[in-house]
């Protein structure tokens, strides 16, 4: 029996929560889902109340609020099957990153994670996963093999190129939350155990030439090096060491999956520059998740984001206008370089076809309510600055939140693929039970 919560119900505030409680939900009902079956029945159930069905994974990437709703939590959703003769990996709706890492690892083998241990496997799948290894291996998402999922008929579909091509395009890069409750995925996992990675921070001093030099160093870095840069404030927490607390920092961290030998070569320019911290050493794959270190802790967090062609110099100033030492901003900024096999097309084409951004540029911060407006008010005058760098488009799975609207999620896609997303909705979900997630039109 598929268990329900309503606000009468205890547990329902802690179930209703997710990660980012930027976005809060006060659904009419919570189904606690716990196996595919449970999907099922709760979508039907919906469909009997006359209510729009919403997803919590792990609430690390929410879009609107799922008021009035019936909300489907899959966190119990936990099993994890590896094939190890196949190298492949079927995974559950509720599995975080960290836990695939660490099954796929006993028989040395690795899925293409992403910087955080805690985020969810399926929904980092469908918005098309960026991965630290993306450089070399591609986007997560071209590496998904077949997706079980529950449409709004109430149907639960084993979603294969041959089974449903369009639905197995459309849920490969635009299937968050939008044409389906995705129950598990079949992915293909890859023969790597180990990493030389890690990160350096530079003290304020060192910010510009820090940044500049990561610049120019992705020019010519070879596609097994992925690598990012993170410019922030520090809290000033007593747990954080002294070089690191309540300062300014720029971070810059490295995954290579060349030899040892080969990536100390690579990150010596920036040795060179002295760094106040160094933890970049050889490691097992599974320790991926201490190469960003993210915090773990709920928050309510407001990010946006843009892909940009190009850093020359006159971007980096710019950058270093809005979020340098000396600028206070009141966010964190990341830059993930891209390139390499994620500017390739996939071999099974999936909506994800808009490949042509070099970086992402990123930007995020804990916000109170009242604060948000300024906070977005800062962040347009980032984007308006960097415009002549940006591609137009965005990375679609670092947006998140109830001000993202319908013409930036689409400047995610191809102009064709926008259209086909929607025809593919309309043909799947006609009476548009989901409807919590950003909407293309
Ligand atoms: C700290 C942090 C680090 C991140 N790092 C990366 C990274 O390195 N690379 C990257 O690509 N992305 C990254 N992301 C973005 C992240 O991949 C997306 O936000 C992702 O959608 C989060 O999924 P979730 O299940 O954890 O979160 P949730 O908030 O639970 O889910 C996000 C949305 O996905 C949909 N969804 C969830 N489960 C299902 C399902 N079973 N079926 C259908 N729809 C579903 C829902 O609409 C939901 O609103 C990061 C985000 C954070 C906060």
């Amino acid at each position: 029996m598929t268990h329900y919560l309503t606000e009468m119900d205890p547990e329902y505030d802690t179930e209703r929560l997710g990660y980012n409680l930027a976005v809060e939900h006060r659904p009419a009902v919570i189904a606690v889902a716990e196996r595919a079956d449970d999907v099922v029945a709760a979508v039907r159930e919906a469909r009997r109340l006359g209510l729009g069905v919403a997803v919590l994974a792990t609430g690390h990437g929410p879009s609107r609020s799922a008021d009035g709703q019936l909300l489907i939590t899959t966190s119990r959703m936990r099993g994890i099957t590896i094939d190890p003769a196949r190298r492949r990996a079927r995974v559950e709706a509720g599995v975080r990153g960290g836990d695939l890492v660490r099954a796929a690892a006993a028989y040395g083998l690795a899925p293409l994670s992403g910087s955080s241990p805690e985020v969810g496997v399926v929904s980092y799948h469908l918005g098309g996963g960026l991965g630290l290894l993306g450089r070399s291996l591609g986007w997560a998402v071209d590496h998904v093999r077949a997706i079980d999922v529950v449409t709004a008929d109430g149907v639960l579909r084993h979603v294969t190129p041959a089974t449903e091509p369009d639905l197995f395009w459309a849920l490969r890069g635009g299937g968050k939350g939008t044409l389906g409750v995705v129950t598990a995925i079949e992915l293909d996992l890859h023969p790597i155990s180990r990493l030389y990675g890690g990160g350096l921070h530079f003290s304020a001093d060192r910010a510009e030439e820090a940044l500049a030099r990561w610049a120019e160093w992705t020019r010519s870095v070879p596609e097994e090096m992925g690598s990012s840069v993170l410019l922030i404030r520090m809290p000033d927490l007593p747990v954080l060491p002294e070089p690191l607390r309540g300062r300014y920092v720029v971070h810059v961290r490295f995954a290579y999956t060349g030899a040892t030998a080969d990536g100390e070569r690579l990150v010596a320019p920036f040795r060179e520059l002295g760094p106040v911290t160094d933890t970049v050493a050889e490691m097992p794959y599974s320790a991926i998740g201490t190469i960003h270190a993210e915090p773990t802790h709920p928050v309510a967090f407001h990010a946006r984001n843009r892909m940009l062609r190009d850093l020359d110099a006159g971007a980096i100033a710019a950058l270093l206008r809005h979020a340098g030492p000396d600028a206070d901003a009141p966010y964190l900024l990341e830059l993930r370089h891209l390139g390499g096999a994620l500017a390739r097309p996939a071999v099974e084409p999936s909506a994800l076809g808009r490949r042509d951004g070099e970086f992402v540029l990123y930007v995020g911060a804990a916000a109170d309510p009242a604060d948000v407006p300024a906070l977005r008010a800062r962040y347009d005058e980032l984007f308006t600055d960097i415009a002549p760098w940006a591609t137009g488009g965005v990375c679609v799975n670092f947006l998140s939140g109830p001000d993202v609207g319908a013409a930036e999620l689409a400047s995610g896609y191809l102009p064709d693929d926008v259209a086909r997303l929607a025809a593919i909705k309309l043909a799947y979900d006609p009476e548009h039970v989901f409807r919590t997630h950003h909407g293309l039109a």
